[in-house]
Parts: C-alpha cells; structure tokens; sequence
C-alpha cells in the first residue's frame, strides 16, 4: 500500500513566510511585493511585519492569492542595545526571531506585548489599531523565556517558526532549549544575500534527533533593500510549496499545521510515498538525491554535473532510524526538502 506525505488532492501553491514591508522596515508596499511575487508563480505571502499584526484581507484574490497575517517577535541577548543604537554589542549579541502566523483571519490579538517597549519604526504609526493580550509581557532571552514565548502564540492560535539561527548566531546549546515551535527555517534568503550560510539543515536534524516533531520552511525575509533585478535581491529565492484542497485562509493554514508542504530554493519536489518498507521521492532534474535519518544510516542517488536524477528509493530501518527526510539539490547548489517523514507513522 502507498502511503502518500504530500497529499494529492486540491493545488500546490507557492507561499512565502516570511516578509517585511513599509508597515515596518522592508522598502516596498504590501501591494508592491504581492505584485513581484504573482509574477513569479507565488499564490501566498504570509506579511510578518516586527512587532505589528495588520491584516491584508482586501489583497486576496479569489483562487489567486491570498495574504496570511503574522508578525515577527525578537528577544535579544541580556546588555544588547537594539539594531540601530551605538554600543554593545550588535555584532556579537546572540538573539532569537519568531514569526508568528495566524491560523484564523479572524486572531488579531499580539501576544508578549509590551506597551514600553517593542514597536518601532513604521510600525509605532499602527499602534492605535492594535489589540494586545498583554501590556506588560517582558521576553527573556533563556531557553525558558524562548519556549514561554512560543508556547504562548501556539496557545493564542499562532503558527510559530524558529528563524534563521545562523544569523542570530545561535548555536546547539542555545537552540536545544527551545520547545514546541512549528518549523525552523532551513533557508532565509535575507541572511543569505548579506553573506551568511543560512542553509541551517544540521538544525533542523538537531531538533529532530531530540525527538522534537517539527517542520522546515525556506522563506525570504525580504526587506527589498536591494533593487529586485538586482543579483542579492532578496525576493523569491526560497519558498514552500503547501499542498491543500483550496486557496483558502483556513484551508492553507490547516495545511500548514500538518505539514503538507515542503521547502525549496530550487528544485520541485513531485512525490514522496513509503511503500514496502522504502521511502520513493520524485523531483525535478537534479544532481543529488539524499536520505538523511536520525541514525548513522543514510543514502544517496546522485548524478554527473550535467546530468540529472528525478527519483530515488531509500529501504529505511523501521526499528532505528526515528526519522526519514528527503534534502535534494541541482547543479546550481539549489536545495528542496520535505518535512521528516516519523517511521512510527508509517504504516505496516
Ligand atoms: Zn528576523
Ligand atoms: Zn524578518
């Protein structure tokens, strides 16, 4: 029997979770970056603006696109100053960046708010029309702080994602802390473009092999500094492709909330079934096709630069590997990959 991970049914649409616009620091509108983003095959942006949930309902197009709301939330490392002041410590503080993405079109309340402090930039010009659930919150950057915060939007309705580590210059002992979050981002075009190795998949399998059942998201935490011909644009270069019946606010989150979708900054991901006792995947042309697992087994397809693989099957250890996930990359170094496939929900 063919157990399928990426459902069939319904569309494939291509989403970014991850954005920034005049509502705070990016340099284009809302409008501006749904404009490039339809051009480029995009049907979903999830606006996460800092520190302020604004709803873009009236940019929804029936079937056509749809604007998820969310904001992102920081907790810096005791002594540091803020982004934009002189003195400690910017270039070495650590700190942990959360987007929260409502599951409902109706939540609109922020969580850990707090009136002093927080909102800044364009975002303080939104602060008469917000709703808080608190006004006195104060984050703490611990690993006890850290999971209160996600733990909090989780209970308010939220979709929480752990955002580019590498950036925030975190590390195993930092992130091990961090419970019950979403997906972390195995890809963040942003922190990529301005020179980081923001292909963080070593994370992700480090909160797998704790055990911790979560997905991967690529997003471009686009603030279009760059103009978008540019080479280090920061648009478009990393995505999911969630799979749902309808385009549709409920639909695509729910989607979300299973993990029917995976990540790319390239290649496509088509198909990925266990069967057997093997792992079959089919993909776009590409030069490698590996299995990674939560033990010292993996496997690989892999083919000549210039030629190409589109499938591979992998025989798992159902008594060992914990997990099984798919990360596939082409000739460019693009990589996709899918969320980890748990072998315990494998059926016999
Ligand atoms: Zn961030
Ligand atoms: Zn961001």
């Amino acid at each position: 029997m063919k157990q399928y991970f990426l459902p069939h049914e319904g569309g494939a649409f291509k989403a970014n979770l991850h954005c920034h616009s005049t509502v705070s620091d990016g340099r284009l509108t809302v409008e501006q970056i749904k404009e490039h983003y339809m051009k480029n095959g995009y049907s979903i942006i999830a606006y996460t603006d800092h520190d302020v949930l604004v709803a873009h309902d009236d940019l929804n197009e029936d079937g056509r696109f749809l604007a998820l709301h969310g904001y992102e939330m920081e907790v810096n490392e005791e002594g540091f100053k803020g982004l934009f002041s002189e003195g400690l410590k910017f270039g070495s503080a650590k700190t942990a960046h959360l987007c929260y993405i409502a599951k409902s079109p109706d939540n609109m309340t922020q969580v850990c708010y707090n009136k002093d402090k927080y909102i800044w930039g364009n975002a303080l010009a939104y602060k008469p029309q917000l709703k808080f659930e608190s006004d006195d919150y104060i984050r703490r950057y611990s690993a006890e702080g850290v999971s209160e915060m996600i733990r909090i939007g989780r209970e308010h309705g939220f979709f929480v994602t752990y955002n580019h580590p590498t950036w925030s210059m975190e590390s195993y002992p930092d992130y091990s802390g961090y419970e019950g979050m979403n997906a972390v981002e195995i890809w963040n075009t942003g922190c990529e473009r301005g020179g980081w190795a923001e292909y963080n998949d070593h994370c992700y399998d480090d909160f797998l092999r704790q055990g911790k059942r979560i997905y991967v998201t690529a997003t471009d935490d686009n603030h279009n500094g760059h103009d978008l011909s540019h080479p280090l644009s920061d648009a478009c270069g990393g995505w999911i492709v969630v799979r749902c019946a309808e385009l549709e606010y409920e639909c695509v989150t729910d989607a979300l909330e299973k993990g029917s979708f995976y990540a790319s900054t390239g290649p496509e991901i088509y198909d990925l079934w266990a069967e057997d006792g093997y792992l079959h995947v089919t993909t776009s042309p590409v030069h490698r096709i590996n299995f990674i697992t939560g033990a010292r087994h993996c496997g690989s397809a892999g083919a000549h630069y210039g030629d190409s693989v589109t499938e591979a099957a992998f025989k798992y250890n159902k008594d060992s590997d914990g997990y099984i996930r798919v990360d596939i990359q082409d000739d460019y170094g693009r990589h996709a990959a899918t969320n980890a496939v748990w072998v315990d929900t494998i059926a016999e």
